[in-house]
């Protein structure tokens, strides 16, 4: 039996009808950029997330860059991030002209350890940005508080977290602004490119709805350097629809994340995922720790089961941040997991079997 990592045409076979009208009416109306679906959804998502506003950006990766462009953050300045996280976190913070600055991580969550933030903050720091990462909400009520010690903003990196809660908040609704991706991968996943940003402020969220236009206020009215981060019409549209699912679908994953748990429990060799008791994880990915793990992710795809390395390089090691001047061993425990870390399959559509399947490969692996 194949365990592919994803199935998006699993999930397609299933949404494909509710899919079909809701894209045809796009269509019929010929409206492709900031439309009616993506005011609806907006609605929708800032709803869900318990936030006042959600603007709809282009992607994750410029929700998070027009979040610190609506700070005006910039040359300068410094953002306090994770070293264990997908490219688009610090390159955000790169782009703007801002310096990330990494501090490491809980080696259980995997996610940026609070511990480590104040001794990073300088003068020059002007935001915290934790990341939520596999699904699982980092500690925001230590962040929030040397957040507000320090004047700073926080902006959530909930890429991989739509869904996760933490004391009952939902990710992003905790933070200054709160950052969504759309991407295939991800729990909520359009057909392309997507992303939205959360926030409890309505006038940000009005800085943020000129940024993602050209700065325009009115038409042809600049008030300042935006660029075109617009979300299409058509992608909110699929999203509209995939809305009506989101709650079974993350039911439906954290289900596998309880299989996958007790059947790899008497596996010696892995560590799987550690959920801190005020989370609910979405578990947009499920990752665990593997001894060797590189045989075992080899072993399993002669076995047809997919896996993926969510990150094989820190950061702080990538040659295009050389000249922030990082070296190996600063962050052990971001380092360490690099070296583990191991995604198995999961997604909502996954059969029983399947999960067995992978559990057994595993452990076959090991013995
Ligand atoms: C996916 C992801 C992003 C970027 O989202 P895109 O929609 O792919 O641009 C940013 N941060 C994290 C942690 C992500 O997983």
């Amino acid at each position: 039996m194949q365990v592919p990592l994803l199935d998006l045409k699993a999930q397609y076979a299933i949404i494909r009808e509710e899919i079909i009208p809701a894209v045809q009416a796009v269509l019929e109306s010929q409206i492709f950029n900031i439309g009616p679906a993506v005011k609806e959804l907006e609605k929708t998502i800032a709803d869900y997330c318990g936030c006042k506003a959600a603007v709809g950006v282009s992607s994750g990766t410029d929700a998070l860059l027009v979040s610190l462009m609506a700070l005006g953050i910039g040359p300068g300045d410094e953002v306090i991030t994770t070293p264990f996280t997908f490219f688009a976190t610090a390159g955000g913070i790169w782009r703007v002209g801002a310096r990330p600055v990494f501090v490491d991580i809980d080696p259980e969550t995997f996610n940026i350890a609070p511990a480590g933030i104040e001794a990073a903050v300088t003068e020059k720091t002007k935001a915290l940005l934790p990341v939520h990462l596999f699904g699982q909400m980092a500690e925001m009520e230590a962040i929030m508080p040397i957040a507000e010690r320090h004047g700073l903003a926080v902006i959530e990196d909930a890429a991989q977290a739509i869904g996760a809660s933490r004391n009952g908040r939902m990710a992003g609704s905790m933070g200054t602004m709160g950052c969504l991706s759309f991407y295939a991968t991800k729990t909520l996943g359009a057909f392309g490119d997507g992303g939205m940003v959360v926030t409890q402020d309505a006038e940000l969220a009005e800085r943020l709805e000129k940024i993602r236009n050209h700065g325009q206020g009115g038409s042809y009215v600049h008030e300042f350097i935006g660029g075109n981060f617009r979300l299409d019409n058509l992608q909110a549209a699929v999203l509209g629809v995939k809305m009506r699912h989101l709650a079974d679908w993350l039911d439906r994953r954290q289900a596998i994340g309880r299989r996958y748990g007790e059947l790899l429990a008497d596996c010696a060799e892995v560590v799987t995922p550690i959920i801190h008791p005020p989370n609910v994880s979405s578990f947009n990915y499920y990752v665990i720790r593997a001894q060797r793990r590189d045989e075992l992710r080899a072993f399993l795809t002669d076995r047809g089961i997919g896996t993926s390395i969510y990150y094989q390089l820190c950061l702080h090691e990538q040659e295009c941040f050389a000249s922030l001047g990082y070296r190996r061993g600063q962050f052990p425990h971001a380092e360490q997991a690099a070296g583990e870390v191991l995604a198995l399959p999961v997604y909502p559509e996954m059969a029983d079997e399947q999960i067995a399947v992978v559990a057994e490969g595993i452990k076959s692996f090991y013995a």
